[in-house]
């Protein structure tokens, strides 16, 4: 099989793996501007976006041939797929090639398994460790990690890649071990966990260095930290239930990123699968209510009221910000000249970067509404939730049974109903 089939077959089998944002990368050593791939010496910009946003990556498998049998994948050892298997070299060459037509700023690589754990992360390690020392490759690359696989190679894999990633893959024991029954979540929380620790001895090597004024260490472990990636829809789990999940990962593992990627169903899937996949909407809302419990200073209760509405599901008509301001309409309106800054954090349609601006405007003057728009916020959004000294939204407009109707419309509550 020729070279470009193989891409074709191994690109579009990669896609199915939402694991592909890369965030807050160290950039590695290019002193002199030496290095394939090196951002500060070639003239290269790289952004890397702490909220995780997607750069340009080369995104394979190494091989789609596998030896598991998980039920929700095109590539189980059943599928009636068309295989195909790059060698080492072969990933190489392609990484280069196209890092040096400026397609990508680095490779995301994983595979299926092939003949062992083992044997399948030896494979991947050799790539990056190819580009690292022999290509002297200093783009990003982003690798996924055999959970079973020896904490020896997990070990090495970090070292030369900029991100690791264990896909927990479902959001519970008792699915994985319905639809994915090779994998364990105790084998993948304790990769997660051999992870987190090389990279803490890794940042506290660096830090020790700095306190004694040493040479700066050059010891890095996935600098761009760890992520996994969850499916929804696949199984019964509620919202709830995956938010915890996600909460406990970040806590219990300093996880930059948990992704969720909807479920789509496959040809020739377990009956026990779901027919269709769930709403897309269902994915975005996820990735809402997770900012929240990061950076907004949400509970979890708060974003899914599992004792009032007994679903566990988030609600799918508008974002859970706004969901949750519905709910607590008695906290509202916020006077945006006095709130604190983790009260503005509530209001919906303030962002972090616009709490941070009324706290900084507001330290010259008392502000007014038309100062909310050169705060950069959408006012038709925040009207009925704020007040400043010349606007006071009347309590019946928040005690409105159709303003969420309002919003879901679109429609732009404060030309109509305020003063
Ligand atoms: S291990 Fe499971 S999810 Fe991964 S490629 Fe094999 S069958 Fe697919």
């Amino acid at each position: 099989m020729n070279r470009l089939r193989k891409l074709t077959i191994l690109a579009d089998a990669a896609k199915y793996d939402a694991s592909c944002a890369s965030s807050g990368s160290v950039k590695r050593d290019s002193s002199g501007g030496r290095g394939v791939g090196s951002t500060t010496g070639m003239g290269i910009c790289h952004s890397y976006a702490p909220d995780g946003r997607c750069i340009s990556l080369l995104k394979l498998l190494l091989t789609n041939f596998c030896i598991y049998e998980c039920s929700y994948c095109i590539n189980r050892a059943s599928s009636n797929v068309q295989r195909a298997r790059f060698s080492v070299e072969e990933v190489v060459d392609l990484t280069l090639d196209f890092y040096k037509r400026n397609y990508i700023e680095g490779l995301f690589l994983s595979s299926g398994i092939i003949r062992s754990a083992d044997y399948t992360m030896e494979q991947l390690v050799r790539v990056a460790r190819c580009l690292r020392e022999t290509h002297d490759f200093r783009g990003y690359i982003h690798l996924k990690t055999i959970p079973d696989a020896s904490p020896a190679l997990i070990e090495q894999a970090g070292l030369y890649a900029d991100r690791l990633s264990i896909n927990i893959e479902l959001p519970s024991v008792h699915s994985l071990a319905r639809f994915a029954p090779e994998k364990s979540l105790l084998t993948i929380r304790k990769s997660m966990g051999q992870v987190r620790e090389h990279i803490d001895e890794a940042k506290e090597s660096r830090h020790r260095r700095r306190r004694r004024r040493a040479a700066a260490s050059t010891f890095h472990y996935s600098p761009a930290g760890q992520s996994t990636q969850m499916i929804v829809g696949a199984d019964d789990s509620t919202d709830s239930d995956i938010l915890s999940l996600s909460h406990n990962l970040y806590r219990t593992y300093d996880m930059r990123r948990v992704y969720y990627s909807a479920f789509s169903p496959i040809p020739d899937a377990a009956q026990t699968l779901p027919a269709r996949p769930p709403p897309l909407l269902r994915e975005h809302r996820l990735y809402q209510a997770d900012w929240l419990l990061r950076f907004y200073g949400f509970g979890i209760g708060e974003i899914v009221e599992t004792d009032r509405s007994g679903t566990g599901m988030l609600d799918l008509d508008v974002d859970p910000k706004l969901a949750w301001a519905l709910r607590h309409r008695d906290l509202f309106p916020v006077n945006v000249n006095r709130a604190p800054l983790e009260t503005l954090l509530r209001v919906p349609g303030i962002g972090a970067i616009g709490a941070g601006r009324i706290v900084q405007a507001r330290q010259f003057s008392s502000l007014r509404f038309k100062d909310l728009a050169k705060c950069g916020l959408s006012t038709g959004k925040i009207a009925p939730f704020v007040e400043t000294a010349d606007h006071h939204p009347s309590l019946t407009v928040l005690e409105d049974q159709d303003l969420k109707q309002r919003f879901m419309r679109g429609a732009s509550p404060q030309l109509t109903l305020f003063s």
